[in-house]
C-alpha cells in the first residue's frame, strides 16, 4: 500500500472474505501469507520500497516462498529485468518486461483473455499504460497471451505477474486463483506458518 490502486484489491479480497492488511513497513509483513503489489507507477513503488526499508525484507520473504501477485506496475516491480525502469525492483521473477509497451492510442484498452487454470470462460482484462512481458524464462511460465502472442500474464511457483488490472472488474476469479497459490505456498512452507483467516 505504498502507492497505486491497493484499495481496489482490498475490496476484491474483502468480497472473497479474506482478511486484508495494508503493508507500508517491514513489520506489516509479519504473519501475512500473501501480498499483492498493485498497479500504479513502478518508479514510485520501487523508490518507496527502498525508502521504507521494505525491499530486502520483501525479497527475503519471497525467497522463503511467500506468495506474491503483481498487477501492472506490480508486475514490473517483480520482474528480473524491466526496460524503462530506472532503479532496481524486487527482481524475483524470471521475466523481462517493457514498461508502457502498448503504443499511445492503445495506452488503455480492454479485451477478453483465456487463462488456463481459471475456469468459467475468458477474463475481461483492463490494460492501463500496461507493460508487456517480453520474455519468460524457466522456471517462470506463460499464463496468458493476447491473440497476437504478446504475453500478459506469467507465473513462477508462488509468484504471479499480470500486465492488466483484475481488481477493476467485478470478476473475482483472478484473485481467487491467487488465493489458491497462497494456500499452496502455505502448505509448502517449511514450518507451519499461520493459515489464512
Ligand atoms: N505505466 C506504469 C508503470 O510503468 C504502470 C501502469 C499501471 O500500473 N496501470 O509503472
Amino acid at each position: 500500500a505504498l502507492q497505486g490502486d491497493f484499495e481496489e484489491h482490498a475490496h476484491v479480497l474483502n468480497r472473497l472474505s479474506v482478511e486484508v492488511r495494508e503493508v507500508r513497513t517491514a513489520a506489516d509483513l509479519n504473519g501475512l501469507t500473501g501480498l499483492i503489489i498493485p498497479g500504479g507507477e513502478s518508479t514510485t513503488i520501487t523508490r518507496l520500497l527502498a525508502a521504507c526499508d521494505l525491499m530486502e525484507p520483501l525479497r527475503r520473504r519471497i525467497d522463503d516462498g511467500f506468495a506474491v501477485m503483481g498487477t501492472c506496475a506490480g508486475a514490473i516491480v517483480l520482474a528480473q529485468y524491466a526496460a524503462g525502469l530506472d532503479r532496481p525492483g524486487v527482481e524475483r521473477m524470471a521475466i523481462s518486461v517493457r514498461r508502457n509497451a502498448f503504443g499511445r492510442q492503445r495506452d488503455s484498452f480492454e479485451t477478453d483473455i483465456d487463462i488456463p487454470g481459471i475456469a468459467g470462460g475468458p477474463v475481461h482484462a483492463v490494460f492501463i499504460r500496461a507493460p508487456v512481458i517480453e520474455r519468460v524464462d524457466p522456471p517462470a511460465e506463460v499464463l496468458a497471451s493476447l491473440p497476437d502472442g504478446r504475453i500478459v500474464a506469467a507465473r513462477q511457483g508462488h509468484m504471479i505477474a499480470l500486465a492488466f488490472h483484475p481488481e477493476l472488474t467485478p470478476d473475482t476469479r483472478v484473485h481467487a486463483y491467487f488465493l489458491r497459490v497462497v494456500d499452496a505456498s502455505v502448505g509448502a512452507a517449511p514450518e507451519g506458518v499461520a493459515h489464512r483467516a
